[in-house]
């Protein structure tokens, strides 16, 4: 192989992903330039108190909107084992006083921090500093970024361009039908902070991955009821046992006339407020890119989530995929792109990668899946590791990780909330249970 090549890269976003980025593509011999619009890197991890003015968050550039979408009390949903980087694990060793297994935002937040120090990344990023527009110069040999800092607007012209700018912040909500009958409180989850608002109410939790079960269960300590919807849990309706007042119901039907919340399987509740933990949409208001779409949440095209084959490699996307060791990933993608910058990591023609994407796709609507779980890694997300572990040289997941992975899953699915503080660290659990992968949305 000919010898690397160190390109300039400007990384869009300072949050995890945009940090670890930043760190193997300075590894690789790139030129770095990281933006990060806030006045700090961490991005989701920083506690935000605030929430969007408008309660369902529909619209990321009103005035007031925020970044994150963390609530007060979050804990990981995952153990310190699987939340750190190679070289820099969370376990160990504690960053702000938090030594609990699955510790609570601030110490994640602090990890962060000293990684960008500690690694060096963070004499490469510029704070304050909102990327406005991605054009490609050329066929993408070139990339104008224009942004917007405390002096003013300014463009740059970078070899390449790494888009970290998180998908956990713009809300997904669904259409209900006869939501116009509705008339009690909505809000998304991305606008969650702590329980107190939610005191004698009925509430309708739609949703069931971690942030609903997370967010149900704490609304359930002040709430009169609640009552999550949800596709998952055909099997397991009505009253949770653990809890009073928490029942799980099937899918939202529609809202009646008389404003009543009806689930698919016949029961209605009168109530207070509907809570979507429904997901986030895919948003890059900046990319101004040919043949490059986000159509019902399907990012594309794009090669394994990382690479629009027109432009690839100088233009990608790292830590797009959901449910899945979400550092781990990233951090693959992220290496696989700066060795595919660099030339250390072939990839294969413009042709071959739009097939392959089209074949995913067409998979995807053999198994009738819908579009928008195009980036959902369940139930394949092990075997995409190991495929990104192979692009990069790297020792597959070790089994031990993939097994206390699952095991998370099933805990969070479990609804009961010590399994934070009575995890066993050995990880592996022979209790083989269907729901491992299903009720995660
Ligand atoms: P972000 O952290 O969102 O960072 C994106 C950054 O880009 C932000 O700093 C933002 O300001 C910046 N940015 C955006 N647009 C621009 C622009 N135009 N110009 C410049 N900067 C820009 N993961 C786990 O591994 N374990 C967990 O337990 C876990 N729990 C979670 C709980 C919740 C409620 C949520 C929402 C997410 C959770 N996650 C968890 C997933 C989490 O999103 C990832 O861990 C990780 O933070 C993703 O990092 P990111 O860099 O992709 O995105």
């Amino acid at each position: 192989m000919s010898r690397p090549r160190a390109r300039t890269a400007a990384v869009v976003g300072g949050g995890a992903a945009g940090l670890v980025a930043a760190r193997e593509l300075l590894r690789e011999g790139h030129a770095v330039t990281v933006f990060e619009r806030s006045r700090r890197v961490g991005g989701t991890w920083a506690y935000d108190a605030r929430s969007d003015p408008d309660p369902l968050g529909l619209d990321p550039a009103a005035p007031g909107a925020v970044h994150g979408s963390l609530y007060a009390s979050l804990r990981t949903n995952l153990p310190r084992e699987l939340m750190g980087f190679s070289g820099f694990a969370l376990e160990g060793r504690v960053f702000a006083g938090d030594p609990r297994t699955f510790p609570g935002h601030r110490e994640v937040l602090a990890f962060l921090d000293a990684f960008a120090e500690e690694s060096g990344v963070a004499g490469h990023v510029r704070l304050g500093a909102e990327v406005r527009r991605v054009r490609p110069l050329g066929q993408g040999e070139r990339w104008s970024v224009e942004w917007r800092g405390d002096a003013g607007d300014a463009e740059e012209v970078f070899d390449a361009v790494v888009v970290c700018n998180g998908h956990c912040t713009v809300p997904l909500v669904p259409k209900l039908r006869g939501i116009d009958n509705w008339r009690g409180n909505h809000l998304h989850s991305h606008n969650y902070r702590t329980p107190e608002p939610f005191q004698d109410q009925i509430v309708v939790v739609v949703g069931l991955g971690a942030s609903g079960v997370d967010i149900a269960r704490e609304i359930s300590k002040v709430a009169k009821e609640v009552h999550i919807a949800s596709r998952y849990t055909q099997d397991r309706l009505g009253k949770v046992d653990i809890y009073q007042n928490v029942w799980l119901r099937s899918e939202v039907d529609c809202i009646q006339d008389d404003g009543q919340v009806c689930f698919m399987e016949g029961s209605a509740v009168t109530a207070d407020t509907i809570l979507y933990c429904t997901g986030y949409r895919y948003h890059f208001p900046f990319l101004d890119v040919d043949d490059f779409t986000v159509d019902d949440n399907r990012v594309g095209p794009l090669y394994k989530h990382v690479f629009p084959p027109k432009y690839a490699p100088s233009l990608s996307f790292v830590g797009l995929p959901s449910k899945s060791i979400v550092l781990q990933t990233i951090e693959m993608d992220a290496r696989w792109v700066a060795r595919a910058l660099s030339g250390r990591a072939e990839l294969p023609s413009e042709a071959d990668m739009a097939a392959a994407v089209q074949e995913h796709n067409r998979r995807m609507e053999a198994a009738g899946k819908p579009k928008r779980h195009t980036h959902v890694l369940m139930p394949g997300w092990a075997e995409h590791i190991y495929w990104l572990a192979a692009q990069v040289g790297e020792p597959p997941l070790e089994a031990r990780r993939r097994n206390m992975y699952e095991k998370a899953l099933r805990c969070i699915w479990t609804m009961d909330e010590r399994y934070r503080d009575t995890w066993d660290d050995e990880g592996g659990d022979e209790q083989e249970e269907e729901e491992e992968n299903k009720g995660i949305e």
